[in-house]
């Protein structure tokens, strides 16, 4: 019997503890303590039963955070004394419920090391077999059709357990202690090898048909974990040339798979920092910068100084690198059409795919949810993810404030939504661009399958200010009441959220947003927390003649920096002039006529602008094409030096602003005008820069606010690596502290997160629109 003075506790624990191999752990640290008692899972979490622990208890709450299984992710542990904990032996005892309503289910995770030391032993019997995991690795999130967390509601549920699989699910002691995906090759799921015209080829071994077909520069659709890759050999230019003609994606970056980081750095520089992040259990592609002259072809990421890489992370992958015939790198890009979602089921990639494909590499382990790879670059000393998607969703965000249930709908490009719940929001994975009917389902089919795995029911609708997004006109349809969050209030939001603040001083350095004087804004500093805001400064607004088209064609507004400094034809920069006199005519009369011309504050297009006078690009194909590239040319002027170095130097272009409030572009335009003729673009670019931050630090300045206000730095530019570190070094000169988005993108996908802090809030106050 347990004593008043020592009495049996009960551990309460929230967060990603079930189908991650938890009770085992702690079944294996209780024996290590010699404490008695037991485990189970219940609806919020896992319960922890311990006879007696006394002075054990408080390094058995360590362990248990510290030791914790790689998957699991403890959000709070709550301590109460019980009664009758078993005082013999320590036992796992089986729950009623699979994973309970409030547990959280855990992201899909690359294979671990023990799979993987097994998967390589010719004398293991899952030698070789793609399809290996157990508690602590595989696919979860992907194949997850209903709670409970159980087989029957996994895409696994077709494949009954073989007698030797069953005892392992069966066994505590087990690694694969009810791993739902658990199987060997005698009872689980297998590859097949197909024609572009799907005809099925019988061979022993379709991984080493892949690989062959790999080095003879074939174009191969494989089925991966969150929805199918086209796969080329990376070294092989003409191969990834016919890649991009079938695909229609004439230059957008194509990430690439090595088998391992030694491989990896023959081709790009890899720092401590960033191989911890590619070699995470996550293993999203990450952003590197490329080597000189390797033997990878030269159209992967053409005018970018970074290509995206990744590991393996499936045994498939892991197979197909142990074929010797496997090119040693492999362009690994999503299975689809542009802009329209990855492919998941076979049938579907057979009719999608076949005109991208010369073969398939399938196997029958359904895809219940899509999830493309995750995209992270290490800048200004943190990880960030410039796109969250499989390895991290749906990981809750924990939130400072208790939220109802809402859904947030996000915005256009790069969207994603966010559902929340008590102290939780759950942001979904990458959906895509909403503007076709294709990525709309799997928008609103994700919005219901996520509603349902985590029993959320929201009683509002957040969405942008935005009518025309598709994401707002699905707010409306839901009928529910409408909350709307100004895009770059959100924005600020979103990185507030992360970092559990509630009121800041932001740089919201973006794309377009819809503002709230009939411009649309995008280089804005807002005075925010999670309900109101205020305006403080901005970028000078320009006229875009086109509006939206500007942003993929950046020669009009080339033009309109001519036309705004009254710079004469014969003056033009030559990348101006090459452009043909009938377009130059067209856009200087809407400009003077002010036809079609809005006006916005856009740091996202004054990039379009500087791109095209300094005749980076008039035309892009993807979202922020003439940014990176811009910033990519400007790297080449920085001479490896710090950006701290160049910070110091004189400024080619002035700093000008107007009544404590606005930073005057045209005069920069003007300047950089006259200067492109003799200065190279490179410098050019670094020099606009420059010129970006010293303004946004000169402005701040001048508003004066308290510098005990944290300062948020948020909007798609600040991705860039040049204005991110630019930008927080002049102002951590100003004794600000700086937050960026680390874990949730600072760009249009971690918009929701934003909107959902917000329209919560607003909601409880019974509001429908923030102060500003
Ligand atoms: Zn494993
Ligand atoms: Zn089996
Ligand atoms: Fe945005």
């Amino acid at each position: 019997m347990s004593t008043p003075e020592n009495p049996d506790i009960e551990l309460h624990i929230r967060g990603i503890v079930q189908g991650v191999g938890f009770r085992p752990f702690v079944y294996r640290l209780a024996q290590a303590f010699s404490l008695t008692g037991g485990v189970l899972n219940n609806t919020d979490g896992v319960v922890i039963q311990l006879f007696s622990p006394g002075d054990k208890l408080a390094d058995f709450i360590l362990a248990l955070r510290s030791q914790a299984p790689v998957m699991a992710q403890i959000s709070t542990i709550e301590q109460r004394p019980c009664q009758g904990a078993n005082d013999t032996s320590f036992t796992i005892l089986e729950s009623k419920v699979g994973l309970g309503l409030n547990a959280i289910i855990p992201p899909d995770t690359s294979v671990c090391p023990d799979c993987l030391r097994e998967f390589l032993d010719p004398n293991d019997r899952r030698y070789h077999y793609p399809f290996i995991n157990c508690t602590n690795c595989g696919p979860r999130w992907t194949i997850i059709s209903d709670i409970p967390y159980d087989r029957p509601n996994t895409s696994m549920h077709q494949f009954k357990m073989c007698d030797t699989c069953l005892a392992e699910y069966q066994n505590p002691t087990s690694r694969r202690f009810h791993a739902e995906p658990n199987a060997c090759a005698d009872c689980g799921p297998h590859l097949s090898w197909h024609k572009s015209d799907g005809t099925h080829i019988p061979v022993a071994d379709p991984a080493a048909q892949a690989a062959t077909a790999l080095q003879e520069g074939k174009i191969i659709a494989i089925r991966g974990l969150g929805g199918f890759h086209l796969a080329v050999d990376a070294h092989n230019g003409p191969a990834v040339a016919e890649l991009r003609r079938r695909k229609g994606r004439p230059s957008k970056p194509l990430a690439v798979m090595t088998a391992d980081t030694k491989t990896m750095l023959h081709y790009c520089h890899i720092s401590p920092e960033e191989e911890k992040f590619i070699i995470s259990p996550a293993r999203p592609i990450v952003l590197l910068r490329k080597k000189d002259g390797t033997a990878l072809a030269t159209n992967l990421a053409p005018q970018i100084g970074e290509l995206g890489f990744m590991l393996p992370y499936t045994p498939l992958h892991y197979l197909l690198f142990t074929h010797p015939n496997t090119p040693r790198a492999l362009v690994m890009t999503s299975g689809n059409m542009s802009h329209a979602p990855i492919c998941t089921q076979n049938d579907e990639a057979l009719i999608n795919l076949a005109n991208l494909a010369d073969f398939f590499l399938l196997h029958d382990r359904n895809i219940i949810t899509r999830a493309d790879d995750s995209v992270a670059r290490y800048t200004d000393g943190s990880y960030r993810l410039l796109r969250r998607s499989r390895g991290y969703v749906p990981q809750a965000i924990n939130l400072p404030h208790h939220r109802p249930e809402v859904i947030a709908c996000g915005a256009e490009l790069k969207s994603t939504f966010c559902l929340t719940k008590g102290h939780n929001a759950f942001l979904s994975q990458h959906i895509g661009t909403l503007t076709n009917a294709a990525v709309l389902d799997f928008y609103s089919e994700t919005i219901l399958h996520m509603k349902k795995l985590l029993h959320i029911t929201p009683v509002a609708t957040v969405c942008d200010l935005h009518p025309d997004y598709l994401s707002s006109r699905y707010a409306q349809s839901l009928g529910l009441p409408i909350i709307k969050v100004q895009h770059h209030h959100a924005h600020a939001a979103a990185v507030m959220a992360e970092h559990k603040l509630t009121k800041c001083l932001a740089v919201v350095m973006d794309g377009t947003g819809w503002g709230v004087d009939n411009t649309s804004w995008g280089g804005e500093i807002l005075l925010a927390d999670l309900k109101n805001y205020k305006r403080l400064g901005h970028l000078q607004t320009i006229p875009m003649p086109g509006g939206d088209r500007t942003a993929w064609e950046g020669w009009r507004l080339g033009l309109t920096a001519a036309w705004l400094t009254g710079t004469q034809r014969r003056d033009l920069p030559q990348p101006l002039q090459e452009i043909p006199l009938a377009k130059q005519q067209i856009i200087n009369d809407m400009l003077s006529k002010k036809i079609n011309c809005p006006l916005t504050s856009s740091t996202g297009r004054l990039f379009n602008t500087v791109s095209s006078i300094l005749g980076v690009r008039q035309v892009s194909e993807y979202e922020g094409q003439a940014a990176m590239e811009l910033e990519s040319l400007a790297g080449q002027a920085i001479n490896g030096h710090p950006i701290d170095y160049w910070l110091k130097k004189d400024l080619y272009l002035p700093v000008s602003i107007e009544k404590k409030q606005t930073i005057l572009s045209i005069p920069m335009l003007q300047k950089m005008l006259k200067l492109s003729y003799n200065n190279s673009p490179a410098h050019l670019a670094l020099q606009f820069h420059l010129w970006l931050c010293h303004s946004v630090a000169t402005l701040i300045k001048h508003i004066n606010p308290p510098t005990d206000l944290p300062l948020v730095l948020a909007g798609g530019c600040m991705q860039n690596h040049l204005l991110l570190k630019g930008l927080s070094t002049l102002l951590k000169q100003q004794n600000f502290i700086i937050y960026s988005g680390e874990q949730i993108p600072v760009n249009d996908g971690g918009l929701a997160l934003g909107q959902a802090v917000i329209g919560g809030g607003l909601y409880v106050s019974g509001r429908t629109h923030a102060g500003h």
